[in-house]
């Protein structure tokens, strides 16, 4: 029997993610996977701009931009199951994104290159996914997990660890061991997903096409050279035993305007709603799809379980080196599991609506869905709300335990706003992947001096419209933590507020790098 610190169960965005949490501040752990080698077929397309802000911590996120499409544009079209769609909305994601993030655009890359590219990120890391290990159950006491695995090999080992995270998908051993209810519902719909090659040639943009019952949406794949499909299968098609692209082939080209050339691959798959009622027990966490699991048509399901990750990573890390409290796992179910109950009823509402039949169906998407959308991007401000809670970056931890105070228009537990648009880039420091302090103006001497005694990194800003416009204080104090977002905020730059938080979470910062 081997002891390690933490046992990560499945080796999907989820777990290879937090495998790189940990691995990167050099937490000992195991990476385990039922499955013989990566996903090889794509399911999540879409990666939002915080999972690219979140890479960009990382110090890869300009590598995986450029093995994807960064789409600018987004065309919702309407109708047209027999001939006839029309274009209802263009949405230009540069305009609504530019100057919230380095990433404004909405980046096309398929979950299986994504995969592997993490993958090797992994290697990199002297990390190696531990292939054809299948958990069959654990069980945990106060001093650690005994976890139960069986290899391809017919080999049967106990694993030890201090804590165990469940990264292993929706059909969770970990959730299910835990006994953890799983409530929600699955979608009468039957979805497809294809590759497909189009007679006009690759195309860049994304094509978002609404019409009675089915949708479809169709985005690029760069290392294909084609293009992707995901959509609804037409409800009278939906009960066949097998199903073709030749079965809907009439219903999907006019849909999306597009004459299919070639088909390289075709699949159905029915999808499901669902939350789990708790993300942790005891020492054992689940994370990603194992608890929560929504339509593909919101493009977050991944983005979500990546950020789960990122959140529980560090303060995994925190503790298990000694550098934090236990108390800072306590936060990661109140942070992360609100999200995942309103993400999940937002996108059924928004899903269930968009797909509905008749009358009202139609006028949901003729109508109401474009005007909204139309008096929404009138004004930047619209346009920046859209775009934010699309891309993740809205997701904030108001009520969580270690979010404190407000400063202009900050908040504790807000992510840290990107003021690099023309001046100094805020989020270089955020690669240290550890706490630090920020001030944009001018630091005061006292503060100078505790950060130097507390070992943080005070990192100084000059002041700027940026930081002004996003709603940054002038002289305020941020204390930012290893995921970018904001633990305290201080108006006054209190000394007093920064050191008690410190204890409070019993923080060391020694080794912190800047
Ligand atoms: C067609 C489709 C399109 C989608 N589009 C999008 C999109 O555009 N954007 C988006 O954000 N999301 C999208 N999603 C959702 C996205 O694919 C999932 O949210 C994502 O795969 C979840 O990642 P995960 O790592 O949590 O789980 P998974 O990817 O399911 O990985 C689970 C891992 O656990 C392993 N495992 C399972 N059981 C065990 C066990 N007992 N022992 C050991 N290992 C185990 C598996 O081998 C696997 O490695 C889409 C989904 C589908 C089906």
């Amino acid at each position: 029997m081997s002891k390690i610190s933490v046992l990560v169960v499945g080796a999907g965005p989820s777990g290879l993610n937090l495998s790189l949490a940990l691995a990167r501040r050099k937490v000992p752990h195991r990476l385990i996977a039922d499955a013989n080698g990566p996903g090889e077929h794509s399911r999540a397309m879409v990666v939002q701009a915080r999972t690219l802000e979140f890479y960009g911590q990382f110090g890869f996120a300009r590598e995986v931009v450029n093995q994807g499409v960064a789409a600018e544009k987004a065309h919702v079209r309407e109708g047209g199951e027999s001939g006839g769609g029309r274009e209802i909305l263009t949405i230009s994601f540069k305009e609504m994104g530019t100057g919230l993030t380095p990433y404004p655009f909405a980046l096309a890359y398929p979950q299986d290159d994504h995969e592997r590219f993490l993958i090797e990120k992994l290697k990199e890391a002297g990390v190696e996914v531990e292939w054809g290990a299948k958990l069959s159950g654990f069980q945990q006491d106060e001093n650690g997990i005994t976890a139960f695995v069986e290899h391809n090999t017919g080999r049967r080992e106990e694993i030890e660890a201090a804590y165990i995270c469940g990264c292993d998908g929706a059909r969770s051993c970990v959730r299910e061991t835990l006994k953890l209810d799983f409530p929600g519902g699955t979608y009468q719909q039957l979805f497809y997903v294809a590759d497909v090659k189009i007679t006009r040639g690759f195309d860049r943009d994304l094509y978002i096409n609404l019409g009675e019952h089915i949708l479809s949406l169709m985005f690029p794949v760069r290392s294909s050279g084609m293009q992707r499909l995901i959509g609804l299968v037409p409800p009278e098609l939906s009960d066949r035993e097998t199903l073709g692209f030749e079965d809907i082939r009439s219903r999907v080209e006019p849909l999306l305007d597009v004459k299919v050339s070639e088909v390289n691959w075709f699949s159905t798959y029915r999808a499901h709603h669902r939350v789990a009622d708790k993300f942790r027990v005891g020492r054992a966490f689940i994370v990603g799809d194992a608890g929560h699991i929504h339509s593909p048509a919101g493009g977050q399901g991944m983005n979500t379980g990546i950020g789960d990750a990122i959140n529980l990573g560090w303060k995994l890390a925190q503790v298990l080196q000694g550098r934090g409290d236990r108390s800072l796992l306590d936060s990661y179910e109140p942070e992360r599991i609100g999200f995942a109950r309103s993400l999940v009823s937002t996108t059924d509402r928004a899903f269930t609506g968009m797909v509905a039949e008749g009358v009202i169906g139609e006028f949901i998407r003729r109508i109401v869905a474009p005007q909204i959308f139309a008096i929404a991007t009138r004004f930047n401000i619209g346009r920046h709300a859209i775009f934010r809670t699309v891309s993740q970056m809205r997701i904030h931890y108001p009520d969580s335990p270690l979010s404190q105070g407000a400063a202009g228009g900050v908040h504790g537990g807000d992510r840290l706003p990107w003021t690099g648009a023309d001046n100094e880039d805020n989020f270089a420091p955020l690669q240290s992947l550890d706490w630090q302090a920020h001030v944009y103006g001018e630091a005061r001497q006292d503060l100078e001096t505790a950060c130097r005694e507390l070992k943080l990194p005070l990192h100084r800003f000059p002041w700027s419209l940026g930081a002004q416009e996003a709603g940054i204080k002038r002289d305020a104090l941020y204390l930012v933590r290893p995921d970018g977002h904001v633990a305290l905020a201080s108006a006054e730059q209190s000394v007093n507020e920064l050191t008690s938080y410190v204890s409070r979470f019993r923080l060391h910062f020694e080794g912190c790098s800047k």
